[in-house]
């Protein structure tokens, strides 16, 4: 049995996450690290029931606990790297109200990977908790990483020259963590900020915490009302960015990521890492400049680990989720605002002229749901020939394009990602993702 999934342990409150899971779940992670542990949460409503419950299971395995309060993921994460030896933030990103989840954070600021996840699993169902003598339960103080991490920002990016620029913004925070740190942030970086959605509210009452471009109708409208530069959203926990161009047009995730890519590697050459779903604009990009991609699983922790093993210069997802490995290697979305206001300024570019750079492609995806996926993929796997990779799932490369199939890891469905260089071709490479998955 499974208490993680692919983004820690996620669930709708009250009915699949509780307190007492939270309770155990931290005295788990307790009697493996029997030490200093921070936690922080995100802005749901269910935050300070969950985070109290981890508090109080860590004190009872004797960890000395921080509580961090509200604070963007990549904060606490930015926090336990030089301060503590585990984290757990309390979030559920970028999932609709009801959910909320938990995170582990490993000692070094990364999320937990896989090894880490089963340690604590099997302490968690085996019961096997140690509990402190009541001499040594824990002691809890409060610390405010905010300031400490706004100002690492700060000084990871060019930013006397983009304080020249004086820029406008719109910024919408979806009432997540990312209210108390990115409007400040643009204020320090002097910028001229509106912000909608940005008070701290749990009920999520004018978006999902999830940045899509439908959802993101009101903060164009404000872009271009203000005569804007940028607008700016972010996920529920701030570690995903978004961009909404002067023209209150959304920027593609994937070309985000190109364009992020190419400035870094024009001014140092090195290996870039993104999952095998993410764009092959990101190769052309990289290898335009010199440089070479290297691909992982799809997960932001595959990506921040290969990253820290191969010295990347950049990586990243196609979700707004790029890894700064100069500030911290965890998906930073106040990070990468603050980046792209530094490439605006250096290139001296619009936003809409740094997208046009990058090559068209058009990408697709469906689902289709499964009864078996592994005897599935494997029967992929065998039918399957020519340029395939099978780093996650299976991947075939075609001259034009590529065909991604991999199962998901947390529900009976096979997702398949397409790519080509022009739309009919995209759909034609859809179509043979799902007849190479009919009958699964
Ligand atoms: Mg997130």
């Amino acid at each position: 049995m499974r208490l993680f999934g692919t983004n820690g342990v996620r669930g709708i409150v009250n009915q699949d996450l509780t307190s007492e899971l939270a309770l155990r779940l931290a005295m788990s992670l307790g009697t493996l690290t029997r030490g200093t542990v921070a936690v922080g949460q995100d802005t749901r409503v269910s935050g300070n029931m969950l985070s109290h419950a981890a508090i109080a299971g860590l004190l009872a395995t004797g960890c000395k606990a921080i509580n961090l309060g509200i604070a963007p993921t990549p904060a606490v994460q930015y926090f336990v790297r030089d301060n503590a030896d585990a984290g757990i933030v309390i979030t559920a990103s970028h999932n609709p109200r009801e959910y909320n989840g938990l995170k582990l954070i490993a000692g070094d600021g990364t999320e937990f990977g896989i090894e880490g996840e089963l340690a604590v699993e099997d302490v968690y169902f085996k019961g096997s908790l140690k509990l402190a003598d009541w001499r040594e339960t824990g002691e809890l103080s409060d610390t405010n990483v905010i300031p400490a991490y706004m100002e690492s920002i700060m000084g990871k990016v060019n930013a006397s020259d983009i304080k020249k620029r004086g820029f406008v913004v719109a910024v919408d925070t979806g009432c997540g963590a990312g209210s108390i740190v990115t409007p400040f942030l643009l204020s320090k970086l002097n910028c001229k900020v509106t912000t909608i959605n940005a008070q701290i509210d749990g009920t999520f009452p004018s978006r999902n915490p999830e940045p899509t471009e439908d959802v993101l109708t009101d903060l164009g409208k404000i872009v271009i009302s203000n005569g804007a530069d940028l607008g700016v959203a972010h996920d529920g926990d701030a570690d995903r960015a978004v961009f909404i161009d002067e023209g209150g047009n959304f920027v593609n995730e994937d070309v985000l990521l190109a364009i992020i890519v190419k400035h870094v590697l024009s001014k140092k050459v090195g290996p870039v890492v993104t999952p095998v779903s993410s764009s092959q604009r990101i190769v052309e990009v990289a290898e335009a400049a010199g440089g070479h991609v290297i691909w992982t699983p799809v997960g932001s922790i595959y990506v921040a680990r290969m990253m820290m093993q191969v010295n990347a210069v950049i990586g990243g997802e196609g979700n707004g989720g790029i890894i700064f490995p100069e500030h911290q290697y965890c998906r930073d979305g106040a990070m990468t605002v603050a980046k792209v206001l530094e490439i605006m300024t250096e290139r001296r570019k619009k936003i809409s002229e740094l997208v046009k750079e990058i090559p068209k492609r058009y990408m697709d995806k469906t689902k289709v749901t499964c009864r078996d996926r592994d005897a599935t993929m494997q029967q992929i796997r065998a039918s399957v020939e020519g340029n395939i990779d099978t780093t996650d799932g299976v991947k075939i490369w075609y001259d034009d394009g590529w065909l991604l199939i991999r199962p998901s890891g947390t529900e009976p469905i096979i997702r398949i990602f397409v790519e080509a260089e022009t739309k009919r071709r995209a759909s034609d490479l859809l179509e043979a993702g799902k007849q190479l998955t009919e009958g699964c």
